[in-house]
């Protein structure tokens, strides 16, 4: 689609459709972002200070923790942020109903967010988040020179479900966007990815590292002329960019590679810009640093954030279990607060023995659909014995059957064209990494190398509107 015309006759009215004021804070955030820091840091604590109010007065969970510190509800600011205790993910799964506040249907979506416990998190977001969250993307998109509208080739998750996939559908039409499942692939889908990007010609691409990775690697080794199809830039998401990767993908699109760093939680946090610093989206979050230093980064600090924004599940002091390393400031003059580095997320990938690659989410959205379906799974695991053969630990909630595991086992098996044969046990907890994090996926190195493995998802594949 004609990117003028996506824009304007398509998303804009989509955002007036859904209640969105995305093109109004757009203008806004594209002003602010030239702020003096204390200009911004002014907006932000007013915003922290009505966040802190509206969450006292009407989740059960922080009025609760309000009166334990001892807080008024009607008279508390930014300043009383840090009486409240830190919100840790395991809080977020146990809590989540009674943080919810009470909201009109219509009004709010649903986001499920999780991957790293085992456990998709899901939360709601009320519309005016969901518009200051994608303002602030396109605000940063812009810093690329791509506008919304413009033709996007995205690598990213797809729907298992029909219904869902019919939804991803229309809201890639709206988006104007065309995409290629990081699920599953095989050099022939590749080839077809690419003969697809030749007819649909992208302004951008965007998407999981690995897989962009994956995509260039192979355009690579099969003399497919990438560069020559004119996209103007790289975003890459959702997992850590190497300076390797970002080389292999740079070289092969023959455009520059931006890392956008987000969490399915609060949404994006920090873009890189033009002279490689990574800003925070300052307007829509307040960030906490609690120092961290470890041996090879002295400087790292735990990355604790305030969404200023959704009222429907207000998160205040959010520990999303990154680390960061701030920066004394950019030259590009923005005074959005600044990071030399974010590190601690990663992603994992399961190769079966013919090669084929089948990304974290792919895990992530099979035990999803059996939640959904009913099962009452509290946590999970998928491990990879051998190249044919998966183990699904299975933390079981109440009412779990054996049946239920047997289900998901088929399901997987099938899904995945018979590579694998899929085992269930239950357990009554897993077991961490030396790290203390747990991971979702426990897979055996690729045999033939390939991208850089090793990692765990932080993201549900969509994030908002997807
Ligand atoms: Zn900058």
């Amino acid at each position: 689609m004609n990117a003028w015309l996506a824009r304007n006759l398509v998303y804009r009215p989509a955002t007036w459709l859904r209640g969105e004021r995305v093109f109004g804070l757009l203008r806004r955030y594209e002003a602010s972002q030239w702020w003096s820091e204390a200009e911004l840091r002014r907006l932000q604590e007013d915003a922290l200070g009505r966040i802190l109010r509206h969450a006292l007065r009407h989740s059960r969970h922080y009025a609760a923790l309000g009166r334990e510190a001892g807080l008024d509800a009607e008279r508390a600011d930014a300043g009383d942020l840090t009486r409240l205790p830190l919100l840790t993910k395991p809080d977020l799964v146990e809590h989540a109903a009674a943080i919810d506040v009470a909201r009109w249907p219509g009004t709010y979506s649903w986001k499920t967010t999780g991957g790293s416990l085992g456990v998709p998190v899901r939360l709601k977001k009320d519309r005016s988040a969901t518009a200051a969250e994608q303002a602030a993307s396109w605000r940063s998109y812009g810093w690329y020179g791509v506008r919304p509208g413009d033709r996007q080739a995205r690598f990213w998750g797809t729907a298992l479900g029909a219904r869902a996939r019919l939804r991803f559908r229309a809201i890639d039409w709206v988006l104007n966007r065309d995409r290629f499942s990081a699920f599953a692939f095989s050099r022939e889908d590749l080839r077809g990815y690419y003969r697809r990007l030749v007819e649909s010609r992208p302004a951008w691409a965007y998407g999981y590292v690995s897989m962009l990775v994956q995509f260039a690697d192979f355009c690579r080794e099969e003399k497919l002329p990438l560069e020559a199809l004119g996209v103007g830039a790289v975003v890459t998401t959702s997992e850590v960019l190497a300076p390797g990767d970002r080389e292999r993908i740079c070289a092969a699109f023959g455009a520059p590679v931006y890392n956008e760093y987000g969490c399915g939680e609060v949404g994006a946090i920090l873009y890189e810009c033009e002279r490689g610093t990574l800003h925070l989206m300052a307007e829509n979050l307040w960030v906490e640093l609690i120092p961290d230093p470890t041996e090879s980064r002295p400087d790292a600090h735990r990355l604790v954030l305030t969404d200023l924004h959704n009222r429907a599940t207000p998160l205040l002091r959010y520990d999303v279990g990154d680390r960061v390393v701030p920066a004394a400031g950019c030259a590009c003059g923005r005074g959005l607060p600044a990071f030399r580095e974010v590190f601690g997320r990663a992603y994992d990938f399961v190769e079966a023995a013919d090669g084929r690659r089948f990304h974290g989410e792919f895990f992530l959205y099979h035990l999803e659909e059996a939640r959904d379906a009913g099962m009452p799974i509290l946590q999970a695991q998928f491990v990879q014995e051998r190249p044919d053969r998966l183990r699904v630990r299975i933390v079981p909630g109440p009412g779990y059957r054996e049946e239920d595991g047997a289900t998901l086992a088929r399901r997987l098996a099938r899904e995945s064209g018979e590579r694998f044969e899929v085992a269930t046990e239950t357990v009554g907890g897993l077991e961490r990494e030396a790290s203390g994090k747990l991971r979702l996926i426990r897979a055996l190195p690729a045999p033939r190398g390939g991208p850089s493995v090793g990692r765990t998802p932080q993201d549900r594949a969509e994030r908002g509107a997807g």
